[in-house]
């Protein structure tokens, strides 16, 4: 027999993953632990006569006892994020089609495309999906698939028009639900769509399960990159390997006379890359279709598979997979 998740499943009391990693994870995002931890810092590092080396080194001893545990996600073997530091830079879009392209380039991967904007979840209008997540007899929630990618997002669990104002507890139990109590059954990839910025959300995910790579998805605008610097270096700093950065909507082809406008700049991402020592793993232009198609949940690289902006995406998967790890068999 299945149930179906509703409101109550986001009470902040259910969270699974054991109760010291919980309290640790907890204490690890809560701001008074960090409190605690840098006034330890300042009063016992004021005297001058440590070099930096040691200081860092005793830090990173303190601050590793409170991280809670990695633990996979049952059945995934690659777990990817796609991430941005500011939004509407095109993060979900280009984690759809992302997710899309891996399967279409390889058609023996099973990839999921989980949501975890809780915020402004954007899968389920993307992949055209409606309706709510059963629960299966072990209390794991079941993704709903569309275009062969098994999908699960905050957007399941709350009504579609319901305002998503939560705070502290209820978006890491909400993390945690999605992280720890969906039957994803077997994946080759799971393709995490992180909601802007470098907050806790970031932190908690990054800190609980572990990363293949992370792909930092940004517009050449000064603004955008100020931000994707700071998801960049947030995933460096917490040991998540960063595959590289995407450079979106950089270029506008006029579809009547095809002439290319750089509206946001033209190589921003690029500069950006080359500041942190990472490449740009692909270019996506800025096109009505890619809009249009997102917009009607038929993402370009299903409804549109030959054209420049679907291949685009193809490439870009090849290039991301090019630099992940060779998986777990
Ligand atoms: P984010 O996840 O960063 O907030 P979205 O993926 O939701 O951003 O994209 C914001 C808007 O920009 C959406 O309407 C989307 O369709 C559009 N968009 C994203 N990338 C492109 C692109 N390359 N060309 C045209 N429109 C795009």
């Amino acid at each position: 027999m299945v149930a179906r998740v509703c409101a109550w499943a986001l009470r902040p009391t259910v969270v699974c993953g054991g109760g010291t990693g919980r309290r640790a994870a907890l204490r690890w995002l809560s701001p008074s632990w960090g409190g605690a931890v840098n006034s330890r810092f300042s009063g016992r590092f004021r005297s001058s006569d440590m070099n930096d080396a040691l200081r860092k080194d005793e830090r990173n001893k303190i601050m590793s006892r409170g991280l809670p545990k990695q633990k996979p996600i049952e059945g995934v073997k690659q777990v990817l994020v796609i991430a941005s530091g500011k939004g509407g830079v095109g993060k979900s879009t280009t984690a759809v089609n992302v997710a899309l392209a891996l399967a279409a380039n390889d058609l023996t991967k099973a990839v999921g495309l989980l949501d975890a904007d809780v915020y402004g979840p954007s899968i389920p209008k993307m992949m055209n999906l409606k309706g709510s997540a059963e629960v299966t007899s072990k209390n794991l929630m079941r993704p709903l698939v569309n275009y062969g990618i098994a999908c699960m997002s905050m957007g399941f669990l709350v009504e579609e028009t319901a305002p998503i104002v939560w705070r502290g507890l209820m978006v890491m139990s909400a993390i945690q639900k999605l992280l720890r109590q969906v039957n994803w059954q077997q994946l080759d990839y799971l393709v995490i769509d992180m909601p802007p910025g470098t907050g806790d959300v970031q932190l908690s995910v990054s800190q609980n399960i572990p990363i293949a790579g992370a792909v930092i998805v940004s517009t050449p605008q000064d603004i955008a990159l100020l931000d994707a610097r700071k998801g960049a270096e947030m995933f460096r700093k917490v040991n998540v390997p960063v595959l590289g950065l995407v450079q979106n909507m950089s270029v506008f082809q006029c579809p009547k006379c095809n002439h290319e406008t750089h509206i946001f700049g033209t190589d921003g991402v690029r500069s950006l890359a080359d500041d942190l020592g990472l490449d740009v793993l692909g270019d996506i232009p800025l096109h009505l279709n890619i809009r249009e198609t997102s917009d009607s949940g038929k993402p370009v690289v299903v409804s549109q598979p030959e054209s420049n902006m679907a291949r685009a995406y193809l490439k870009l998967a090849a290039e991301i997979v090019r630099r992940l790890p060779v998986s777990p068999t």
